[in-house]
């Protein structure tokens, strides 16, 4: 199959796999299928679109007859797909891995290792770890998110202990003068929850009893304890998380960067996701899957502070969202009716995805048109090509930070 493709030096329409996880938007709502075009399946949730080379969901580069898995393609030709720089870097494997997310409801709180750390995890138990990558995350929102992530600032965390006693109760003293302590403070909450579900369920109900009783009208967090408890019962250690998280809704175009450690949770919304090339997950809360609080308790950063948002930086037209992250850059453009752009890739892989209206691309004497929801791959081996607005449009963008050429 693969010796049958012949690498050209033009772009590839992808063919992207839908996962469909229960927290994902379901029939009117569900946010993918529209993007894509498609049918939606009543009742079905639509939850993440891959658009990539994860063993667990690659995507297939369509060309004139074939659809082939884009992992296959990078691995029999690593530098004319990736470029030099890239496969000398990463190996014969694409580094990056973009997401659309649609979330209806909260997903689990979850941190992710660093690298060290997941090599370790997977060696200790590939059941759980099948992945020894890390996963440093951005997330920009499309249409607004709702997220939690990171603990709050120390004078916020004094105000949560005291006018929600319960909690304070439950997880014992509470000198969070500094990162050690809060450390030790949250260890001890993850640990006790799992060891003593009935006193952690009974906290939860005094604190739900408290608030429903209450005359002032509840907060949004207060609301979602309240919601999430019916949901997962009343057990579950992410209810007392909720309080101790930045709360934020970003703006559409805004995004959020998490590294390694910092625990978080999405809520609610549609989204464009980008991370290194892994499914790394560590659970602690707010969901039916494996929770493992010992690995949490290991990998957790117990940063203190504001959640670093970004609007991205602006340069030559493109919205960049930077991060630390070797593996991925993440950029968007609004391009208006009839705008072109020339765009030189430098000799390094990049996948685009239209999220609004549609374009044209040129290269050589070749042309093709994507519309919204469509995406494609640029092998290195193609140095430079034109891209043109057909109506007001919107794309994304990841490739790997580097020199510009
Ligand atoms: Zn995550």
């Amino acid at each position: 199959m693969i010796k049958e493709f012949e690498l050209a030096a033009r772009p590839y329409r992808l063919r992207n796999r839908v996962q469909h996880y229960a927290w994902g938007t379901r029939n009117e709502a569900a946010f993918i299928p529209r993007l894509l075009g498609e049918a939606v399946e009543p009742g079905r949730p639509y939850a993440e679109l891959w658009i990539g080379a994860h063993p667990k969901a690659p995507s297939q580069v369509l060309s004139d007859a074939d659809a082939v898995p884009l992992g296959a393609l990078i691995a029999a030709e690593p530098e004319a797909w990736l470029g030099e720089a890239v496969a000398h870097q990463f190996g014969a494997e694409l580094p990056f891995l973009l997401k659309v997310l649609s979330a209806a409801e909260a997903l689990s709180i979850q941190a992710h290792p660093t690298q060290e750390q997941a090599a370790r995890l997977h060696e200790r138990d590939p059941e759980h770890y099948p992945d020894a990558n890390h996963k440093p995350e951005v997330a920009v929102a499309l249409d607004g998110l709702t997220a939690l992530v990171g603990f709050k600032p120390w004078a916020e965390l004094r105000a949560v202990v005291s006018a929600y006693p319960e909690i304070a109760e439950f997880g014992g003293a509470m000198e969070l003068a500094d990162e050690t302590a809060l450390h030790e403070f949250y260890a001890r909450l993850l640990r006790r929850a799992l060891a003593e579900p009935e006193a952690l369920e009974a906290a939860t109900a005094r604190l739900a009893h408290r608030l429903t009783e209450r005359q002032a009208p509840l907060s949004e967090t207060e609301r979602l304890f309240l919601q999430l408890r019916v949901k997962y019962g009343g057990a579950d250690v992410g209810l007392c998380s909720l309080f101790l998280f930045n709360l934020l809704h970003l703006q559409p175009g805004a995004g959020v960067y998490t590294e390694a450690g910092v625990p978080h949770a999405y809520l609610r919304g549609n989204i464009i996701e980008c991370m290194a090339n892994s499914d790394n997950v560590v659970r602690a809360g707010l969901t039916p899957k494996f929770k493992d609080v010992e690995t949490l308790v290991e990998i957790l950063t117990p940063q203190m502070g504001p959640a670093p948002v970004s609007t991205g930086e602006r340069e030559a037209g493109w919205i960049i969202y930077r991060t630390p992250a070797a593996e991925f850059e993440l950029s968007r453009r609004e391009l208006a009716v009839g705008e072109r752009v020339e765009i030189a890739t430098g000799g390094r892989i990049e996948i685009y995805l239209v999220t609004r209206g549609s374009v044209r691309l040129h290269w050589a004497d070749e042309t093709a048109a994507y519309g919204r929801g469509a995406s494609f791959v640029v092998p290195a081996l193609l140095e430079r090509f034109g891209l043109a607005a057909e109506d007001a449009a919107e794309i994304f963008r990841v490739r790997v930070p580097g020199r510009r050429l």
